[in-house]
């Protein structure tokens, strides 16, 4: 026993992997600081950087058996060239083969040196893309060499991997530097850091083996299958990556819960009184999570809970309670939001609950300044009990005097870590406060097992009753005037109508300018009917003039930008017209279409789309057709968009891989949660060596 720990010790602290790139033969400082502008720093990294694709030069084609759209290699005799002028220079060398069919190459960047070198007569093996040219087929800037006299012609005995790489470092000095890392990989037990149990039971190939066999594939490997990433091999190292990422948001979530919070348990007083002047009952569902936010509130450690509820489940009355708890006790509450329009709706909606029980509602968004901004902080300061507010709750100067609980609304709006500098506000020490994240964008089960391991999940799934699904149709802008003349009849029977003008701009200057032009259209063809307009230029008290007017009925149509998207509530809103509707995502078009279909009355949507439609966005358009399910809608849009922008987190890289691909590989994540349980249990030493291998020092875990 003792010997075999000594054994297990010497061998980690001679890890080659860990070795610096520099100590490889022939690698240089220059070579060193290219690879580690491709983050190559370690002889473990270029183990783990895989080729984007493979050649297959392992074969010789003959000319007369090429097919267009294939890549192949030929070998040939050049019979003759030809420079030419016409639009561009480009040079043009006929080669034949023994087929005795003709292959044309095409250069359009050459040199004379080079143009001297192809000589009718000289013998050529060629490696491209095979097309369709004026004359037959030919190859447009094959990679070629010379070959001299009758030598026999070499092929490769495996298929050539191409690597990422960088400016001035080719794919193939790339893979001769891999290559000498590879020389040094361990023996497959010493490597493989996932015990061989449950290797075992996941039916895991070794890790050695799979290295060598991506980097190497032989020759009868299916290109096709590797091409997709489907091989065995390659599911291996997306396993192991899976379960690092998997691994290290379990530990920071560990971390963070051996912190303590302030006990909310309150008496409840404050939230029986709320319940009891609200005109409705929670639904069982509301109850359920209510319950969940509760019990984790009364614990000394930090809640950190996800409550995901689909548009108008409900969710801003399960805050609401959750934020009670916490003035029960005697703790501050700061509510965050990512727009203003909807700070400002939760503003509206906290202050007609909670004025009534005597609590003040603090309003922190960037358009307060001034002296409203000196005194609102003060408040705060001095330990004002409920703050709303947007991003610049996050802003130096906002200092709480107790903040117990932290309420995100929209969380995919935010990143972890404006998450986690928020909570921060009310860090002192160990103590940091309780964090409720808010989304009514479902996460895809798989995602929430990956991306939010760090939250515990309750999801509201079921509606307040009454509501009616929405009718959705898709209608081509050619037919405009009718859909102008649908809103007519339904403002005519008394409905109230939303038009959304979707022009996806940078700035909020065009994107106002197009609304106020569908606004001027609306208005010439709907005279008669009042109209409302409302843009993220506007100032927020005419925003929540117009706004209020729709509320109570004296608007009958809302021209509006995306502002709207999220948290607008007016449920006697019963149809909406959406232009340029191919345009959005499906989490933006669904988010969207929750602002109507929340009263009794039966909704409607249009989506009015400038045709002709792309494939995706005629999927798109389907399957907002089809469902109103937000679940079945964020499982298609994780498979028509990738995982990174369903979460909006591909400009933070919160969730890029090296490997993996979530919507590819979310079959692997099951598996991947049974064996980080065990290995977080059982095997800690591998475990810290996993995080160390795939994510080395990497600063974005520094926050647990
Ligand atoms: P979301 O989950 O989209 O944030 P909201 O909290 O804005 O939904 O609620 C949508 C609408 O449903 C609001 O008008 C709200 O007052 C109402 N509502 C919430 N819970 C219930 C309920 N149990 N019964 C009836 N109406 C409810
Ligand atoms: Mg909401």
């Amino acid at each position: 026993m003792a010997a075999r720990t000594v054994r297990s010790a010497s061998t980690s602290s001679t890890d080659p992997g860990v070795t610096p790139v520099g100590a490889l033969p022939g690698v240089g400082p220059a070579l060193v600081a290219t690879l580690a502008r491709l983050g190559l720093e370690r002889v473990q990294d270029l183990w783990f950087h895989l080729p984007l694709r493979y050649e297959d030069k392992t074969r010789i084609s003959t000319i007369g058996d090429l097919c267009v759209g294939e890549r192949a290699q030929v070998e040939g005799v050049v019979e003759a060239i030809e420079r030419g002028f016409r639009y561009r220079p480009q040079l043009k060398v006929a080669i034949v083969d023994a087929s005795r069919q003709t292959l044309l190459l095409r250069f359009f960047h050459f040199n004379r040196a080079q143009a001297e070198q192809l000589r009718p007569g000289t013998r050529l093996l060629c490696y491209g893309d095979v097309r369709h040219g004026a004359q037959g087929l030919e190859m447009v800037h094959p990679n070629y060499q010379r070959l001299s006299g009758d030598a026999a012609v070499v092929v490769d005995e495996l298929l050539s991997p191409v690597y990422p790489t960088t400016e001035g470092l080719s794919s193939k000095r790339l893979a001769g530097v891999i290559g000498k890392a590879l020389a040094l990989l361990p023996a497959a037990t010493q490597l493989e850091l996932i015990p061989p149990r449950l290797c075992a039971q996941c039916g895991l190939t070794s890790l050695r083996d799979a290295l060598l066999y991506v980097h190497r594939p032989p020759v009868d490997a299916n290109l096709a299958q590797l091409t997709l990433g489907l091989h065995p091999a390659q599911q291996r190292l997306a396993f192991e990556e899976l379960l690092t990422q998997h691994l290290s948001l379990k530990r920071m979530r560990a971390a963070i819960r051996r912190r303590i919070a302030p006990e909310l348990g309150g008496d409840g007083g404050l939230r029986r009184r709320l319940l009891a002047g609200l005109p409705f009952e929670l639904t069982a569902a509301q109850q359920r999570v209510a319950a969940e936010v509760a019990a984790d509130l009364a614990r000394p450690q930090p809640m950190l809970r996800l409550v995901q509820g689909d548009v108008g489940s409900g969710k801003t009355v399960v805050a609401a309670l959750a934020a009670l708890a916490a003035v029960e006790s005697g703790q501050q509450v700061a509510l965050m939001a990512p727009t203003e329009l909807l700070a400002e709706q939760h503003l509206h909606n906290f202050r007609q609950w909670l004025q009534p029980l005597g609590i003040e509602v603090e309003w922190l968004a960037g358009k307060v300044t001034g002296k409203a901004r000196k005194l609102a902080l003060e408040r705060v300061a001095s330990g004002a009990p409920v703050v709303i507010g947007t991003h610049a709750l996050m802003q130096e100067g906002v200092a709480f005097a107790r903040l117990g609980l932290v309420i995100v609304d929209e969380q995919h709006r935010f990143g972890v870590q404006q998450r986690l500098s928020l909570r921060d506000k009310g860090r002192e020490g160990e103590r940091v406060p309780h964090q409720l994240v808010l989304t009514a964008t479902p996460i895809p089960r798989t995602l929430a097992m990956s991306a939010y391991a760090d939250l515990d999940v309750s999801s509201i799934d079921e509606l307040p009753p009454g509501r009616t699904p929405v009718q959705t149709i898709a209608i081509s802008n050619a037919r405009r005037s009718e859909v102008i003349e649908r809103i007519r009849v339904a403002c005519g029977e008394g409905r109230q109508v939303y038009w959304v003008c979707t022009l996806i701009e940078e700035s909020e200057q065009l994107r106002a300018q197009a609304a106020e032009v569908a606004y001027a259209e609306l208005s010439a063809a709907l005279a008669g009917f009042r109209i409302g307009l409302i843009h993220g230029r506007m100032k927020p008290q005419e925003k929540q003039a117009v706004m209020d007017a729709f509320k109570r009925g004296e608007l009958a149509i809302l021209v509006a930008t995306t502002v709207i998207e999220v948290g607008v509530d007016v449920p006697n809103a019963s149809l909406m017209v959406i232009e340029n509707s191919e345009r959005l995502g499906l989490a933006q078009l669904h988010q969207l279409r929750g602002r109507v279909g929340r009263g009794a009355l039966a909704s409607n949507c249009v989506l009015l789309y400038q045709p002709p439609l792309g494939q995706l966005a005629r999927e798109r358009l389907q399957v907002m057709r089809d469902t109103t399910d937000g679940f079945r809608i964020a499982e298609k849009d994780l498979e028509l968009r990738g995982p990174g922008e369903v979460l909006g987190t591909r400009q933070t890289g919160e969730l890029s891989f090296r490997i993996a691909d979530l919507s590819r590989d979310a079959h692997l994540l099951p598996a991947v949660q049974r064996v980080g349980e065990s290995m977080l249990e059982e095997h800690p030493e591998q475990t810290e060596r996993l995080i160390h291998r795939w994510i080395g020092g990497a600063a974005r875990y520094a926050h647990a």
